[in-house]
C-alpha cells in the first residue's frame, strides 16, 4: 500500500479537491434504484468535509459518448447525495468544464461540495484528450482517487489528470480493495482456494492462468466448467460450452495438476432440456450430462465440495455464479456457495457483478470479508495486469 498516498495523509484544510468518485448507480426512469456506490464513497467524502475541504466531485454514469444524454444527468445523484449528507450544501454544474463549473467551484467554501455534470458528456474523456485534463485540473488543487471500478480505464478523469497533480491520493473506497486485491490475495493466507464460474471461458483465461500460480484448491463451475469437462472427454450434453477454448482449458489442468493444485470439477448437475423448461429441471449424477440435457447449475455434491474447500481454506476468492443463479432451480448451488464463504473462517473474497448480487441475494454479504465493487478493474487486476488509473496514483519520489 506504500506505493500510494492515502487521503489521510494529504493536508487538505482551506484546498478545494478533486475527487474522482463512481457513481455509475442503476437508474430507472430517473429514480436510483440501488445507492450503494453513492453511500461508499462517504467515508472519504466525510473525511475532507470534516477537515476544511471543499469538494469537487467527479463520476461518469453509463454511456454517454461524448454527448449530452439527459437520462444520464447526474442530477439525481446530486439530489441522493444532499440527501446522505445532511447539513451540508451540495451544488451540480450543468457543465463539466464550463463556465457554471469554473464559476461554482471558484465559488465553494469550505465543507462544501460541487458535483460536476457526467464526465463522459465529455468526448474528451475516453479518448485522453489532454486539454481536458487542463480544463479539469484548474477546478481543484489536490486529486483524490475513489473510483475503483474505472481504474483499468485509461480515461482523463483517471489517467491524466492524477498525472497534473503534485500529490494525487486514494480514498477510503479504493485503499480497501487494494488491500484485499492486491495484498491479501498476493500473499494470502493458506489454503488459498479460487472458485471460478460464469460463462465467458475466454474473459476467466487470463486470471486463471496468474491464480495457477498461487492457489492450492481452484474450483470450476458455471457454464465455463463445461469447457473444461469436455477437454477432459466428459460428454456435457447441451450444456453451454466453448470447444474452441478446450485445448488451452486442458493445459490449465495439466499445469494444475503439475503444481499439485487440487482442482474441483462439477460431480453432479442441475439438469433440463432447455432453459425455458425449468420445471422439467433434474438431479444428474456423475459427471457427465445426458445427450438430451444441458447443465445449469452445479450438483448437491459438487457444491459440498466447494463448500469443504472453503470451511478448509484460510483465504477464499470467489468469480462468476455456479449456474444460471438468475432463475430457480437453478440458483442453489450459486446461493450455497455464497453461503459457505460466509461460514468460513477464511478471509473472503467475492469480486465480479453477479457473484456480488449472489451473496446479498444469499443474505450473507455482512459475512464477507471484501466484496469488490470492481468488474472489469477487479478481473484485471487479479489477472496481473497494471491498471492504468493505479499506475497514475503511484507516489512518486
Ligand atoms: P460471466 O459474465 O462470464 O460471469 O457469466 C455470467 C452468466 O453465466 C450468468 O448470466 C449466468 O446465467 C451464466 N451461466 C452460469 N452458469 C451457466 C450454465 N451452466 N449454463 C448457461 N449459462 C450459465
Amino acid at each position: 500500500m506504500t506505493a500510494y498516498r492515502s487521503v489521510r495523509d494529504l493536508p487538505v484544510e482551506g484546498k478545494r479537491v478533486f475527487l474522482r468518485a463512481d457513481f455509475n448507480v442503476p437508474l430507472e426512469a430517473g429514480v436510483i434504484t440501488d445507492d450503494t456506490r453513492i453511500r461508499a464513497a462517504l467515508p472519504t467524502l466525510r473525511h475532507l468535509l470534516e477537515r476544511g475541504a471543499s469538494v469537487v466531485v467527479c463520476s461518469h454514469l453509463g454511456r454517454p459518448k461524448g454527448k449530452r444524454v439527459a437520462e444520464l444527468s447526474l442530477g439525481p445523484v446530486a439530489r441522493r447525495l444532499g440527501e446522505c449528507l445532511p447539513g451540508v450544501r451540495v451544488l451540480l454544474s450543468e457543465d463539466v468544464v464550463g463556465p457554471q463549473a469554473r464559476r461554482r467551484a471558484a465559488e465553494l467554501a469550505p465543507g462544501e461540495v460541487l458535483l460536476l455534470e457526467n464526465i463522459r458528456f465529455e468526448p474528451g474523456e475516453t479518448v485522453g484528450d489532454p486539454s481536458l485534463a487542463e480544463a479539469l485540473r484548474s477546478l481543484a488543487d489536490l486529486y483524490v482517487n475513489d473510483a475503483f471500478g474505472a481504474a483499468h480505464r485509461a480515461h482523463v478523469s483517471v489517467c491524466a489528470l492524477p498525472k497534473a497533480f503534485p500529490n494525487p491520493a486514494i480514498g477510503f473506497l479504493m485503499q480497501r480493495e487494494l488491500e484485499y486485491l492486491s495484498d491479501r490475495l498476493s500473499d494470502p493466507v493458506r489454503p488459498y482456494a479460487a472458485f471460478l464460474g460464469g460463462a465467458k471461458v475466454a474473459d476467466k483465461l487470463p486470471i486463471l492462468r496468474r491464480l495457477l500460480a498461487k492457489v492450492d484448491t481452484l474450483g470450476i463451475g458455471g457454464a465455463m466448467a463445461y469447457t473444461f469437462l469436455l477437454a477432459r472427454g466428459v460428454s456435457i450434453g447441451q450444456s453451454r460450452c466453448e470447444p474452441a477454448l478446450q485445448e488451452e482449458c486442458l493445459h490449465i489442468l495439466e499445469e494444475a495438476e503439475g503444481r499439485g493444485i487440487r482442482v474441483l470439477l462439477p460431480l453432479d448437475h442441475v439438469a433440463a432440456p432447455s432453459l425455458e423448461e425449468a420445471e422439467a429441471a433434474v438431479a444428474v449424477v456423475g459427471p457427465s450430462v445426458p445427450d438430451h440435457l444441458a447443465g445449469f447449475d452445479i450438483g448437491q455434491k459438487t457444491a459440498a465440495e466447494f463448500a469443504s474447500a472453503a470451511a478448509a481454506a484460510g483465504t477464499v476468492f470467489w468469480n462468476g455464479p455456479m449456474g444460471v443463479f438468475e432463475r430457480p432451480p437453478f440458483d442453489a448451488g450459486t446461493v450455497s456457495v455464497a453461503r459457505a464463504l460466509a461460514n468460513s473462517r477464511a478471509v473472503t473474497v467475492v469480486g465480479g457483478g453477479d457473484s456480488v448480487a449472489a451473496v446479498h441475494r444469499a443474505g450473507v454479504a455482512e459475512r464477507i470479508s471484501h466484496i469488490s465493487t470492481g468488474g472489469g478493474a477487479t478481473l484485471e487486476l487479479l489477472a496481473g495486469e497494471a491498471l492504468p488509473g493505479l499506475e497514475a496514483l503511484r507516489t512518486r519520489s
